[in-house]
């Protein structure tokens, strides 16, 4: 059956101009109501035969600057002011929102690791699938708005990857450039399966991500970065006619080549970071060290970066457990 249509229905009619508000239901019987539904909010604008624009946010439900800007994008946004169709989920991992998780507690599942989901799998699954086979075939660009959620902090920055389509790779630069970000990143994944990252590239469409801030929490500049950053994709590609926000500077160009630019603990311990955000490390040098309190005894052991660069990336919980990513290093362009 995983090639039936979704169970999840909605009254929104993705084809009618004007704007509707609404919602996606998703079946969830559960214990406390048999026949209850998730109703996850999601707003279409449309006025005539332009490009649609997919924006999600809190696919991710601890990075709360996609869920914000979005949510403020689809109350402002009329349908007389654009050409196209914008289509807005602020809260693409509803569960793991309400939940302020990464992950989905009804599951436990990452939605970012399960693409192209599955008619029959697990709430996430159902979510991803409906994505997969109704929203991405309606869209020529997806924005999917990220921060680094709990446990990371990044500088704000656009985030692409380096495509075998070399055509789409550069429609997807403009892209990263007008989004008007401090910076804009060219990434590695450590893990790319399963993420609507690559569904989305996969289809051969403009897939634009971010990474802005993070911590579990908002800042006004990064705020500020996801509000003019929407505004300026919709002006990039003709969907809104006002002139795009002039960025505070341009963006600056960088990349994460490969997975020597992370940096692990290689040791459960407590992490002293030695370095913030934006800061230049040189190769070899710690970015920080991991303690281990109940043994006053033992050293400290460094954690060397295995390249140069700027510190892009830094863990935030100081507890860390062997494997944590705890710092990534990233190369200017
Ligand atoms: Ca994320």
């Amino acid at each position: 059956m995983s090639d039936g249509r979704s169970r999840i229905s909605t009254d929104l009619d993705f084809g009618r101009d004007g704007k509707q508000v609404g919602y996606l239901n998703v079946p969830h019987s559960r214990d406390s109501s048999a026949w209850g539904t998730l109703l996850m909010p999601i707003t279409v604008i449309r006025n005539g035969d332009g490009p649609t624009v997919l924006f999600t946010g809190a696919n991710h439900g601890d990075e709360y600057e996609g869920p914000v800007a979005l949510s403020k994008l689809a109350r402002a946004l009329e349908p007389d002011r654009i050409d196209g169709r914008v289509i807005i989920l602020p809260a693409l991992n509803l569960p793991a929102f309400k939940a302020a998780r990464r992950l989905s507690p009804i599951d436990g599942k990452n939605m970012n690791r399960s693409f192209p989901g599955s008619r029959n799998g697990t709430m996430t699954e159902v979510i991803a699938h409906y994505v997969y086979t109704e929203l991405l075939p309606l869209a020529d660009v997806v924005v999917d708005l990220h921060s680094g959620g709990k446990s990371m902090t990044l500088l704000p920055c656009a985030v692409m990857h380096r495509l075998s389509d070399k055509a789409l790779e550069a429609r997807t630069m403009e892209a990263l450039q007008a989004f008007g970000a401090p910076a804009g990143l060219v990434l590695e994944e450590l893990d790319s399966e399963g993420m609507l990252d690559t569904a989305v590239e996969e289809m051969g469409k403009v897939f634009l991500s971010t990474e802005l801030g993070g911590g579990g929490t908002l800042s006004v500049p990064t705020v500020a970065i996801a509000d003019r950053g929407v505004r300026n994709i919709l002006s990039h590609f003709g969907v809104l006619e006002d002139t795009p926000a002039p960025s505070v500077e341009p963006t600056r160009l960088m990349e994460v080549p490969d997975t020597d630019c992370y940096v692990a603990a290689g040791h459960d311990g407590l992490f002293e970071p030695l370095f913030e955000v934006g800061d230049s490390v040189a190769a070899g040098q710690p970015v920080g060290r991991l303690h281990f309190i109940e043994d006053p005894h033992r050293q400290p052991v460094d954690l060397p970066a295995r390249r140069a660069g700027t510190l892009i990336c830094r863990r935030v919980p100081s507890e860390t457990e062997r494997g944590d990513c705890v710092a990534v290093i990233a190369q200017d362009l």
